[in-house]
């Protein structure tokens, strides 16, 4: 399928690795030209090369994202964009009676007031123009909470929120803004969340590896590249209908009729 975006221009944020990386080279496939961003140069270099071998231009900002100093950087070496494909790093695990208003704080900064700032510098040049695409990576802890995570599970609830307003006043114009809900993917992350499990209940990284996939109903956790894929076809020509939507990638692992 042709998607239909071959020559738009793409801000990927947090995309040097993992879900936004494979977002990144998913959109590069389809002849995207890119504004790549993480903190760490080294890695955005890499990952901005092989953007660059699929033959569309790249620009990477090193910068944190989730930094009024980061984002006007980004913001200034991208200026106009057709798609924003908003990301972050995750908040930190822990335990309820433990995470004070400043947790909350930063958690609420990195993953809902930073698309939303993002949202709200670029999205007004897509509505001049008539045709945008935003996809907020958040997590499937939207539909269904991970009790570790009650940083992250707050700060999404919050943006989903906000998206579930905005996209639909912004429809009307061309732009189309929806959600994608990462499940388990095999990323960093991940590695570091299951380590964590596997220290506490004891386990060898091996039985915590089969404990985790076992879980899933495909009995594996996603790829990057898969989730990329998910992610290109919602900055499609062909979602132009498709508005204000929850896109759960969970390989069934949110046990639901609907
Ligand atoms: P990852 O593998 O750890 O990659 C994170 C990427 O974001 C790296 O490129 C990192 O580079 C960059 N980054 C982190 N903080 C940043 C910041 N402040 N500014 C700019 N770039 C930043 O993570 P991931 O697994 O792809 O997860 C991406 C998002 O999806 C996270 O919010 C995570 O919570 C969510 N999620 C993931 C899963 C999963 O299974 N993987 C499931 C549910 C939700 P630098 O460190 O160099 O900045």
């Amino acid at each position: 399928m042709d998607l239909g975006i071959e020559g738009k221009k793409a801000l990927v944020c947090a995309s040097s690795k993992g879900l936004g990386r494979g977002s990144a080279l998913a959109l590069a496939a389809e002849g995207v030209d890119l504004i790549v961003n993480a903190r760490g140069a080294e890695a955005l270099e890499a990952t901005a090369d092989e953007a660059r071998a699929l033959g569309v231009k790249v620009t990477a900002v090193a910068a944190d994202i989730t930094s009024e100093e980061g984002r006007a950087k980004v913001l200034e070496a991208c200026g106009e964009v057709d798609i924003l494909v908003n990301n972050a790093g995750g908040p930190p695990p822990g335990f309820w009676p433990d995470w004070e208003r400043e947790d909350f704080i930063k958690a609420l900064d990195a993953n809902m007031l930073t698309p939303i700032a993002l949202i709200k510098a670029l999205v007004p040049g897509m509505q001049k123009r008539g045709w945008g695409r935003v996809v907020n990576i958040t997590s499937a802890s939207v539909r269904s909470p991970i009790a570790q995570l009650g940083l992250s599970n707050s700060a999404r609830a919050g943006l989903t929120g906000y998206v579930a307003g905005t996209s639909r006043q912004v429809a009307g114009s061309g732009v189309v803004m929806n959600n994608l809900l990462p499940g388990s993917h095999d990323t960093d992350r991940i590695k570091a969340l299951t380590e964590s499990t596997r220290q506490k209940q004891g386990l060898t990284w091996e039985e915590a590896v089969a404990q985790r996939n076992a879980a899933n109903p495909t009995g594996r956790i996603g790829t990057a590249e898969e989730f990329g894929a998910v992610c290109a076809f919602l900055c499609s020509q062909w979602v132009g209908f498709m508005v204000g939507q929850n896109v759960l990638l969970d390989g069934g692992s949110f046990n639901s009729t609907t």
